[in-house]
């Protein structure tokens, strides 16, 4: 099938492979190895790699800690923000549509004791700094807001969001892990404190990302959650593992040289795709504001169309994914189309389609057919015929 599922994962980029593999063989020293020249070559190998994440953040070296993935960035944002805090309230902020991977600690703080303020949104899927504003509190500690959604690809405000919480004194995380390597980022244009990212959603392998730890997070406002060998400034302990470092560091340094390119090329292709399947389908509904939206990410739900028929016509063809609750191990529809409101049958009927680095216009074009082919054969008897 045409893959266009690229919020669940991008392939790895053959020239990071490249650059990755002598690390797995060759070049095997253990970066913390401080006597021979295989753990001087690892170190070297390990700065460099830091050295590009930081450039594509903004950010300085010291300031980046390698985690497995965006669910531990995640996951040491908030925990570690909690186990610091010696205040005796505590108040944390976060949205509807973050991923389970914020959703689920934030939950377990809540068990905690913590106090916790999950946002609504608003239909177009944005959340905005009056949002925030409305439930900030003196001894709110942290607050959560993803940069861009992973089922929409709806781009909240978080540069407002991020300043308005600097002048309360709240620390503000930031989920990155859909716009890492897709836009350009500046962690202190977006005034964030911490900043998750993972390396297979930017053409890197599974199993790598990292934490932006910014000045005001550090100091003593981060507790650990791995203790050991007291690696990453003693935030992350666990050898390095220098290869996926390296593949990490490669894809960063590629998607800083092409991304506005792959940007504005991503974008063509989407509103192609967009504007054919419009022309050709009547009940075509866009999920979540378009404007403000990875230029990759297209989130469409059909009108009198049996979801399960549709995506199972589907599905052979083209890669993708949906909202669908008969896709859900919750037997529920997605959680971030109902935050917007989109009606149970809507979310039954959606389609997540994102494309990306390797995705040719070809592939574009047969995937408006399968669609409207798809769309056709799944529309309810009702209606079928009368559009
Ligand atoms: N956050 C967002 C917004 C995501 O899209 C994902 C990917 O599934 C994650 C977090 C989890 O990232 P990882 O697979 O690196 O743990």
């Amino acid at each position: 099938p045409i893959y266009l599922d690229h919020h669940a994962t991008t392939p790895c980029d053959p020239r990071v492979a490249e650059a990755m593999l002598p690390y797995l063989v060759e070049r095997f020293g253990n970066s913390g190895s401080r006597l021979h020249a295989y753990g001087w070559e690892a170190e070297g190998a390990v700065d460099i790699a830091r050295a590009r994440v930081a450039e594509l953040l903004c950010a300085e070296r010291d300031e980046v800690v390698f985690t497995s993935g965006a669910t531990e960035s995640n996951n040491l944002a908030l925990l570690g923000v909690f186990q610091a805090s010696r205040q005796a309230r505590r108040h944390v902020v976060t949205t509807a549509i973050e991923h389970k991977s914020v959703l689920e600690p934030v939950r377990w703080l809540e068990r905690q004791g913590c106090e916790v303020t999950v946002l609504r949104v608003p239909r177009d899927g944005r959340v905005r700094e009056e949002h925030v504003r409305a439930v900030l509190r003196p001894h709110t500690l942290l607050v959560s807001v993803m940069h861009a959604n992973n089922e929409t690809g709806v781009l909240n405000d978080v540069a407002a969001i991020g300043r308005l919480c600097r002048e309360q004194g709240a620390l503000f995380h930031t989920d990155a892990a859909q716009t890492c390597g897709k836009m350009p980022l500046d962690v202190r244009a977006l005034h964030v404190d911490l900043l998750s990212l993972s390396g297979h959603k930017l053409y890197a392998p599974k199993g790598i990302g990292a934490l932006y730890v910014g000045p005001r997070a550090s100091r003593g406002r981060l507790a650990p959650l791995l203790l050991g060998g007291g690696q990453e400034g003693g935030m992350r302990a666990g050898t390095l593992p220098v290869h996926q470092l390296v593949a990490l560091g490669s894809a960063c340094e590629f998607a800083m040289a092409e991304m506005q390119e792959e940007g504005v090329r991503l974008l063509r292709l989407r509103t192609r795709l967009l504007d054919t399947l419009r022309e050709r389908l009547q009940g075509l509904h866009v999920n979540g504001d378009l404007d403000h939206r990875l230029s990759g990410n297209l989130n469409i739900s059909f009108e009198d169309v049996d979801g399960e028929l549709l995506i199972e016509r589907l599905q052979h063809h083209v890669a993708f994914s949906t909202g669908s609750a008969c896709m859900s191990t919750s037997l529920r529809p997605s959680h971030v189309l109902l935050a917007l409101g989109v009606s149970e049958d809507l979310a039954n009927a959606s389609l997540r389609l994102g494309l990306g680095r390797f995705t040719t216009q070809e592939e574009v074009d047969a995937t408006a057919e399968h669609i409207v082919r798809a769309v056709e054969e799944a529309r309810l008897p009702s209606t079928r015929g009368n559009a």
